[in-house]
C-alpha cells in the first residue's frame, strides 16, 4: 500500500479532528501536528500581555518573537501532547475559555497566519507527519498526497466538546459551548474550506476507529479519484 508522506485534516471546531489524527499518526508511525495550538498559544501570550487584538502588526511581531514547541506528553495527564511557550509548559493553559473567545479573532490577521503558515511548513517538509488544522490541504501542505476535510453537526460538535471539558474538570453550560463553536465557525469562515482534492468525511455517526479505518481503505487511490463521500453513503 503506497502510504503519504502527509496527511491532512481540516474541519471545523469540534470535528474530531485532534482524536482521529492522533490515532491515524500512532498507526501509521508517523508525527501528529495539532495547528490550533500554535494560534491558541499566541492567543494566550498576547492576553497576558493584554496587547490589542486588532492590533495585527503587535500580533503579527509577537508571532515572530516567540518560540512555541510541540513536544512528547511530559506528563502523564490525558494531554496527547505538551506545548511550551518559550520554555514555559502552556498546554492546559491554551484550552482556556478566554483562549477559545479570543484565538479566532487573533487568528484572522493575514500576518500572523504567514508567520504560522511558515512554521508549519517547516515541520511538515520533514514529512511522515499527520497534520491539523483549518487551511493545511488547501494553504499549509496543498501538495499533500491525502487530505481528509472533517465534517460533523454543530450539536454533535458541541456534545463531544462538553465532554471533553468535563473530562478536564471544566463546567461549561452545552448551550454556551454550542454558541461558542457556532461563532467561531463563522469568524474561522474565511480559511475553513475543503481542498478540491480532499475526501470529506461526516463524522456525526462514526467512531474514531472507524474513521481511521475507513481512511487507510482509501490511501491507495486517493490520487488517482478525489471524491466527496460521507458516512452515510459509505460503508465502513
Ligand atoms: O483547532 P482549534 O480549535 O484548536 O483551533 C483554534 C483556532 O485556531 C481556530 O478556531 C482558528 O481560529 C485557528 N486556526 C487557524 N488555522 C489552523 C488551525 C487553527 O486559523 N490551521
Amino acid at each position: 500500500m503506497h502510504t503519504p508522506s502527509v496527511i491532512t485534516i481540516d474541519g471545523p471546531a469540534g470535528a474530531g479532528k485532534s482524536t482521529l489524527g492522533a490515532l491515524l499518526a500512532q498507526q501509521l508511525g508517523y508525527l501528529y501536528f495539532d495547528t490550533g495550538v500554535m494560534y491558541r498559544a499566541l492567543t494566550l501570550i498576547a492576553l497576558r500581555r493584554r496587547l490589542d487584538l486588532d492590533d495585527a502588526l503587535a500580533l503579527e511581531q509577537l508571532a515572530r518573537q516567540i518560540k512555541i514547541e510541540v513536544l512528547e506528553p511530559s506528563t502523564p495527564d490525558g494531554r496527547q501532547y505538551t506545548v511550551c511557550v518559550d520554555g514555559e509548559d502552556v498546554t492546559w493553559a491554551i484550552r482556556a475559555p478566554e483562549v477559545n473567545r479570543a484565538v479566532s479573532q487573533v487568528s484572522r490577521h493575514p500576518g500572523v497566519r504567514t508567520e504560522m503558515v511558515r512554521q508549519q511548513q517547516d515541520i511538515g517538509r520533514r514529512g511522515n507527519v499527520v497534520m491539523v488544522g483549518r487551511d493545511i490541504g488547501t494553504i499549509v501542505m496543498p501538495h499533500a498526497e491525502l487530505k481528509i476535510y472533517l465534517e460533523a453537526s454543530l450539536d454533535e460538535r458541541a456534545r463531544r466538546r462538553a465532554a471533553e471539558e468535563r473530562k478536564r474538570g471544566q463546567e461549561t453550560a452545552l448551550e454556551q459551548i454550542r454558541a461558542d463553536i457556532a461563532r467561531r465557525d463563522e469568524l474561522d469562515h474565511h480559511v475553513m474550506r475543503p481542498a478540491s482534492d480532499a475526501l470529506i468525511l461526516n463524522s456525526d455517526d462514526l467512531s474514531p476507529d472507524r474513521e481511521v479505518a475507513w481512511i487507510l481503505e482509501r490511501m491507495p487511490v486517493v490520487k488517482q479519484s478525489p471524491t466527496k463521500v460521507s458516512s452515510h453513503n459509505t460503508r465502513v
